[in-house]
């Protein structure tokens, strides 16, 4: 392992443990893949976020092959699927948050409630249909729901964020939660007001100047 590959494995780990440090994951829920090369890094299947060392993180090709002695993701399609078919996107997370999932336990979508729904690209949050974990049908499903965004939520599972890099999949995934934390309190409060496609058409373009989509965002762990 070079030290360029070094530094890409640790910063998977980080990802990992900072979606944990958020309270977005808990032991072997979720995972973390980054564009690497000609194929991505992946977490591996079934390890406690507290225990990753870089030198368990996958290497893995875009066919899918990976070294005979690691078990990457069992998620590795859809890592691998939206890396591979979206060119705007470096690294991808993928978690179970309270309230991400409770939205997908209930198949509803987030509308547009607050102005940071622009973060994700357009008027809506969609769920994904249920499919099995670590199926090519989820992918695909994935893949759909995920078209001119950069989150979803997945039926009966969580949620997915893919970003330009690591710190912006995980800042969207932290956004996407407080979001849908926000939301499911208003709905206890009162009837949330929508807000119009136009509204948030022109907010979705100022967004693309904001925070960690600025050029002077300063440097990035990817
Ligand atoms: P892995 O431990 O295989 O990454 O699975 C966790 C998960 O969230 C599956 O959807
Ligand atoms: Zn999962």
């Amino acid at each position: 392992m070079d030290r360029d590959e070094r530094i890409a494995r640790e910063s998977v780990v980080a990802a990992a443990r900072e979606l944990d440090a958020q309270g977005l994951n808990r032991g072997t829920s979720g995972n973390v893949s980054m564009r690497f090369r000609d194929g991505l890094l992946i977490t591996p299947s079934g390890l406690p976020t507290a225990r990753m060392r870089p030198e368990d993180v996958v290497p893995l090709g875009l066919d899918g092959t990976h070294p005979a002695d690691q078990k990457p993701s069992s998620e590795w399609r859809f890592h691998r699927d939206i890396l591979a078919s979206r060119p705007d996107c470096g690294a991808v997370v993928h978690a179970h948050p309270v309230y991400c999932t409770a939205f997908a336990l209930c198949r509803k979508e987030i509308p547009a409630v607050h102005y940071m729904i622009a973060a994700f690209g357009g008027p809506n949050v969609r769920c994904a249909p249920y499919a099995p974990y670590g199926t090519a049908e989820l992918s695909e499903l994935a893949l759909a729901a995920l078209a001119d965004r950069n989150v979803c939520l997945l039926a009966n599972h969580g949620m997915i964020a893919a970003g330009a890099s690591l710190d912006k999949a995980v800042w969207l995934a932290v956004e996407l939660e407080t979001l849908c934390h926000q939301y499911a309190v208003a709905l206890q409060v009162g009837i949330p007001t929508v807000l119009s496609d136009h509204e948030i058409g022109s907010t979705v373009e100022r967004f693309r100047g904001y925070g960690l989509n600025a050029a002077n965002a300063g440097p990035e762990r990817s």
